[in-house]
C-alpha cells in the first residue's frame, strides 16, 4: 500500500496512520515526527525547522522535500508506505511524484479525511502526546488525564503548537496552501475520501476508510 493521508491538522492522520501500520504492516512516514526528532536533537534541520513549527507555519518545501527523499531512498518505497503530513503544497506533490517515478513505485491512493473545523479545535486543544512514544491521546477521552501514556508509561504532554491561536493558524494554512492538493489528486484519479462525523470513534473512521479505499 502506498498511500497519502491528507486532512486538516487534527483531522486524525496519525490516528488513522496508526490503525493502518497494525493492520496492513506499512511503513509510517510522518514528517512532522521526523522534525519534532530533529528539534529535540537539535540538528540543523531541527534548529532551521522551529520557528516556522512554533507559529504554526510551513517548513520551507527544499527542506521538507530533501528529508522525505532521504527517508523515502534509505528506508526503500517499494514495500509500501503512509506518508502522514507531506505534502503539504502542490511545489511538495511534484517533488514527491518525481521521487517516486525516480524509484518506479508511483501512489496508490490519496485519502481524504474530512472533519469539520470546530470539531478539530476542540480536538487539537485536549490533544496530548506521548513524549517517549508519541502515541495520541485526548483529555477528553479516559486514561489520558494521568500525566502517564497508557501504551508505555512514557510522559504525556502537550504540544507547543496545540494551543488554540496556533491551531487557528494552522488551519488557515491548511485552507490555503494544502487544500489545493484535494482538487490536483482529484484530477489525477487517486483522491478517497471519508467523513469524519463528530461522533465516529477512531474505529469507526477507519472502517469508513479501508471501505473508501477498497481494502
Ligand atoms: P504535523 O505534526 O504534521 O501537524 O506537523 C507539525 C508542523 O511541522 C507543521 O505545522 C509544520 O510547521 C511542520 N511540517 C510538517 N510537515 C510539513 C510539510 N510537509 N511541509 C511543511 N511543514 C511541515
Amino acid at each position: 500500500m502506498r498511500l497519502v493521508l491528507l486532512g486538516a491538522p487534527g483531522s486524525g492522520k496519525g490516528t488513522q496512520a496508526d490503525l493502518l501500520k497494525a493492520k496492513y504492516n506499512c511503513v509510517h512516514i510522518s514528517t512532522g515526527d521526523i522534525l519534532r526528532k530533529n528539534l529535540r536533537e537539535k540538528t540543523e534541520l531541527g534548529l532551521r525547522a522551529e520557528a516556522f513549527m512554533n507559529k504554526g507555519e510551513l517548513v520551507p518545501d527544499d527542506l521538507i522535500i530533501d528529508m522525505v527523499g532521504e527517508k523515502l531512498r534509505n528506508d526503500g518505497a517499494a514495500g509500501g508506505f503512509l506518508m502522514d503530513g507531506f505534502p503539504r503544497t502542490v511545489p511538495q506533490a511534484e517533488a514527491f511524484d518525481k521521487i517516486l517515478n525516480e524509484m518506479e513505485c508511483p501512489l496508490d491512493a490519496v485519502l481524504l479525511i474530512k472533519v469539520d473545523e470546530e470539531i478539530i479545535v476542540r480536538r487539537l486543544t485536549n490533544r496530548r502526546t506521548c513524549r517517549a512514544c508519541g502515541k495520541i491521546l485526548n483529555l477528553l477521552s479516559a486514561g489520558a488525564g494521568t500525566g502517564k501514556c497508557p501504551a508505555c508509561g512514557g510522559e504525556i504532554y502537550q504540544r507547543d503548537d496545540d494551543c488554540e491561536q496556533v491551531i487557528r493558524n494552522r488551519l488557515d494554512v491548511y485552507r490555503e496552501q494544502t487544500e489545493p492538493l484535494v482538487a490536483w489528486y482529484e484530477s489525477r484519479g487517486l483522491l478517497r475520501v471519508i467523513e469524519a462525523l463528530e461522533h465516529y470513534t477512531p474505529e469507526d473512521t477507519f472502517k469508513g476508510a479501508e471501505a473508501a479505499l477498497g481494502l
